[in-house]
């Protein structure tokens, strides 16, 4: 019954932003020793990437794949139609995608990166460059595999870690020009918008800007794929800062951001909510059908592409979930409040907080420990042994030994799992992350021991000097 006078009695406005959900299966965490986590470091190499999950009390190395499913997506596990070919999972993801984005060709895929490995082998190759407001490890690697050339045009105040622009991600479009200009568009497949930004810190990029880049596109007829694997916070972002936005909600700013795409790849294991999966959607019926004939020949059928039916399921029920608001507010604010509470302990980080992750600035935080000694790898050690939490060095160890343009800074990331960690978690890590940078004089430098060329990060062993 709605009440019809509530007089005196009428509650407060209240502000607190809560978890948007309650708890119904629980996974415990476990607790290790100081001296435990120091044996189990060593035995690691001092990359976190080698230790085992169990030895890991709060894993924030990634929001990728680390999200806690909902209850109607757990329902849908049981609801998927595994038949080979023309699943009714497969047609509600794909109507799903079609209502969010527009898209009518939708391919799944496993994981981003082999939507990245189709789309590239058959657009890349030697002598093609592919611009981007700042290529994710896997599509650089991706498009240097096909023989391409990837360039990240970031505009100048994404280098600077407390500039407060709004925007941070969004792309130097005179810079596209003047790349353009150099190159030719002839040896430009395609323009990539990665929206959030993850390279430079999980930063939104507008629609005002992605109207720009367009319109550059137009101009030189050149197709505009968008990294989309963050495509729901980058709406929320949209819809919260940039003036005139306010009042669409985050369907339509979502629409609006894929309505100005030629093309899509995606990662379904951030926005997806799910563990596993990815898509791929191309607007043109030719480049469709020969992404179709890739995805057949490593990936499986054009209605399962590699998936089982209940992980397209459970995707679809994710990229309903991850359109609700009050989803996205929390998920925004809990970044922030995070990012908050590590400013007030001293550290610096990049501001204002993105999308997914903090990123502390691991030069600022080891001014002893030169670039070329890691200072983000030692951060990354020491968070591990003070409070068993595991994060990722992205700064020169992620960029690889001959990076076509260097970090701009030396970052460690604290990714956050949507819907995994709750309120006192994030308490505990500002505590430690507090605690840590009150000893950041005992941090030592990392020298490499041995690594592939390729994707370092991962594999990479290192010595503490
Ligand atoms: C995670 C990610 C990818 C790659 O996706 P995977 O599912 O890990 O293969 C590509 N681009 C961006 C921006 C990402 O964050």
């Amino acid at each position: 019954m709605p009440i019809q006078n509530r007089g005196p009695f009428e509650p407060p406005t209240l502000r607190t932003i809560i978890e948007p959900f309650r708890i119904k299966s629980v996974e415990p965490v476990r607790m290790t020793t100081a001296d435990e986590r120091e044996r189990l470091l060593r035995e690691a190499s001092f990359n976190p990437f080698l230790l085992h999950a169990s030895q890991v009390l709060i894993d924030l190395l990634t929001d990728s794949g680390a999200s806690a499913m909902s209850s109607e997506q757990w329902a849908g596990i049981m609801r998927g139609d595994e038949s080979y070919a023309g699943s009714e999972s497969f047609w509600r993801l794909r109507d799903t995608m079609r209502d969010l984005t527009g898209f009518d060709n939708v391919l799944p895929t496993h994981q981003g990166r082999a939507s990245e490995r189709i789309l590239f082998e058959l657009v890349g190759g030697p002598g093609k460059v592919v611009p981007n407001n700042a290529h994710f490890d896997t599509t650089r690697a991706n498009i240097e595999h096909s023989g391409a050339k990837a360039v990240n045009l970031p505009i100048p105040e994404a280098a600077s870690p407390t500039s407060r622009h709004p925007f941070k991600g969004n792309m130097d479009v005179p810079a596209l020009e003047r790349l353009i200009e150099r190159e030719g568009r002839e040896n430009i497949p395609l323009v990539m918008m990665t929206l959030t930004n993850n390279t430079s810190g999980g930063q939104p990029v507008s629609l005002g800007n992605l109207r720009e880049v367009k319109a550059v596109c137009d101009r030189h007829r050149l197709p505009l794929f968008i990294d989309a694997c963050r495509f729901a916070e980058n709406a929320w972002f949209i819809k919260a800062r940039e003036p005139g936005m306010h009042a669409m909600s985050v369907r339509q700013v979502t629409r609006a951001m894929f309505d100005l795409a030629d093309g899509a790849t995606i990662s379904a294991k951030k926005d997806g909510l799910v563990n596993i999966g990815g898509l791929l959607l191309i607007r043109d019926a030719a480049l469709f059908q020969r992404a179709c004939n890739l995805l057949i020949l490593t990936e499986g059928f054009v209605t399962y592409g590699g998936l089982a039916g209940r992980d397209l399921e459970a995707m679809a029920q994710g990229y309903r979930e991850v359109m609700e608001e009050d989803y996205l507010s929390y998920r925004i604010r809990s970044v922030e409040y995070l990012g908050e509470k590590l400013i007030a302990s001293g550290l610096r980080i990049i501001e204002p907080p993105g999308g997914h992750a903090i990123y502390i600035d691991a030069g600022h935080f080891c001014p002893h420990i030169p670039r070329a000694e890691f200072p983000g790898q030692a951060v990354v050690c020491g968070l591990y042994r003070i409070a068993g939490i595991r994060a990722c060095e992205i700064g020169s160890v992620m960029a690889g030994p001959r990076p076509a343009s260097p970090p701009a800074l030396e970052l460690v990331r604290l990714a956050l799992p949507r819907r995994a960690y709750t309120q006192s978690h994030y308490d505990y890590v500002a505590e430690a992350c507090a605690e840590l940078f009150a000893r950041r004089h005992s941090l030592r430098g990392m020298r490499i021991v041995e690594a592939p060329d390729v994707l370092r990060h991962f594999t990479a062993r290192f010595a503490e000097i």
